[in-house]
């Protein structure tokens, strides 16, 4: 953390516009200004040499862990030998060519291609754009609503910060727009009817959606979008049986399904998709963070065989197609992909997410799950989260204003380990890297336990 008369944090406070943070507390020094300044394997440092373990992968990304030589070389060799070169009408280079082939090698059997944008979020507006396109060529223009789910996180774009059922994402942004519409969370454990079993929640979520569907009418909607396991919402894994379920009504309603892996993509749940772990069978899935574990930004939209052959079809009838940016599949970030997904696979990384975060999940349970204000501990893979509540018996949340969720995270930082205290309800976040071992996420659960007993008692 640098010190308010630092040169840096004055340069800070007075130019940089930084995303998601309290702007005028920022600007008025009232709150940190934080400079990273290096990172290997699991642990970053800051400026002032203070050594963390960050048990949140920077934004559930760095998944191949920090300071990887082999993906900063080819950064570099491709950088030195082709920086850039665009891929519209038809152009590529060896390096995107080769990442796509890997891509869809990895993806699910019924995919067929892959378009590569920059963040998950303009993967998103791209998915969205498409399906849109796909009725179009259909002939069915007025299909073209896009159902989402409340704590869903899509992005903060225009239309994907719609699809976000955030109201953070939303609230004097006059957001969400229009063909956006959302049905309920797959949240279990806040269940209004707390006699409810998990197959009764499944099948009310399934009727909620059903019951929307009919009210807007089933020939306006285009597509459904959902993260296998809820992320920035909450970190929740679907109830049993959800993905069946939620299958079962868009099918009989011909509503494409878009499965938004931008964290579960590449192994976060121990399988290398979240569509393999619950078998979805996704019109599109969404890729980002982990297809380069952040080395360089880059996204993608895996587009599936049903929805390839229309999209054809339609440049058959119209010409090229009217999408595309300057930096799809940049050589530079493709070429951080290609030594990406070598190394998970050289180090079997994803099996070490399904072993070091059963794990997690089972020592955070032992260490935390009898505390008295711990009402929940979930996760998949090496996704984890803790919920805090006031009353256990009936998961009464705690006074928001109380701001538990933070004021943990905050003390967990003081014992040299991150974990992001969630945008939404008093919910601590793990994510760590997959090189993580059983030894650092011991330190991790011991500063989580240490924390919650310094914060709640
Ligand atoms: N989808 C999901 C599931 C995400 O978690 C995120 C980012 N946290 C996004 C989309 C948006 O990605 P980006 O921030 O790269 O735009």
């Amino acid at each position: 953390m640098l010190r308010n008369d630092d040169q840096l944090a004055t340069w800070d406070r007075e130019n940089f516009f930084h995303p998601s943070t309290h702007l005028a507390q920022h600007a008025r020094g009232q709150s940190a200004t934080r400079v990273i300044t290096g990172a290997s394997g699991v642990h970053i440092e800051d400026r002032d040499g203070n050594r963390m373990l960050d048990a949140f992968a920077g934004l559930y990304c760095v998944n191949a862990g920090y300071g990887r030589t082999e993906v900063a070389d080819a950064i570099a060799e491709q950088a030195h030998q082709l920086a850039y070169y665009h891929s519209y009408v038809g152009h590529g280079t060896e390096t995107s060519i080769t990442l796509a082939k890997m891509i869809m090698d990895r993806a699910p059997a019924h995919m067929s291609k892959v378009y590569f944008g920059l963040s998950g979020s303009d993967a998103n507006e791209t998915n969205i754009k498409l399906v849109w396109y796909y009725n179009n060529i259909l002939g069915r223009p007025q299909k073209k609503k896009i159902i989402s789910r409340w704590r869903g996180y899509h992005g903060s774009g225009l239309m994907t910060g719609s699809l976000t059922g955030l109201s953070l994402f939303h609230d004097k942004f006059d957001l969400p727009m229009n063909p956006v519409i959302h049905t309920d969370a797959p949240y279990y454990y806040r269940r209004k009817d707390r006699t409810q079993s998990e197959a009764e929640f499944t099948a009310q979520c399934a009727n909620a959606l059903e019951a929307l569907i009919q009210a807007e009418g089933p020939d306006t909607i285009a597509a459904f979008i959902g993260e296998p396991v809820l992320g920035t919402g909450g970190i929740v894994p679907p109830p049993a049986g959800y993905w069946d379920a939620i299958q079962e009504v868009l099918n009989r309603h011909d509503i494409l399904l878009i499965a938004d892996e931008v964290v579960t993509g590449f192994g976060r749940l121990g399988t290398m998709f979240g569509s393999d772990h619950y078998g979805l069978k996704p019109d599109l899935i969404t890729i980002a963070k982990g297809l380069t574990s952040a080395y360089a930004p880059l996204s993608g939209s895996i587009v599936s065989d049903r929805m390839w052959k229309v999209l054809e079809q339609g440049t058959d009838e119209n010409g090229p197609i009217g999408h595309g940016w300057t930096y799809s599949a940049h050589p530079i970030c493709a070429a951080a992909g290609v030594a990406n997904l070598k190394l998970i696979d050289d180090l079997n990384l994803v099996s070490n997410a399904a072993e070091v975060g059963g794990y997690l999940n089972a020592s955070m349970k032992e260490a935390l799950g009898d505390h008295p204000n711990v009402g929940d501990i979930r996760g998949e893979g090496l996704l984890c989260a803790v919920e805090y509540v006031a009353d256990k018996a009936d998961a009464t949340p705690l006074d928001p204003a109380a701001k538990v969720g933070a004021a943990i995270s905050a003390a967990m930082l003081e014992r040299g380990v991150i974990a992001r205290a969630m945008p939404q309800g008093d919910i601590t976040g793990f994510a760590p890297p997959f090189c993580i071992s059983r030894e650092e996420v011991d330190t991790v659960v011991a500063a989580t336990a240490d924390a919650v007993e310094t914060v709640l008692g």
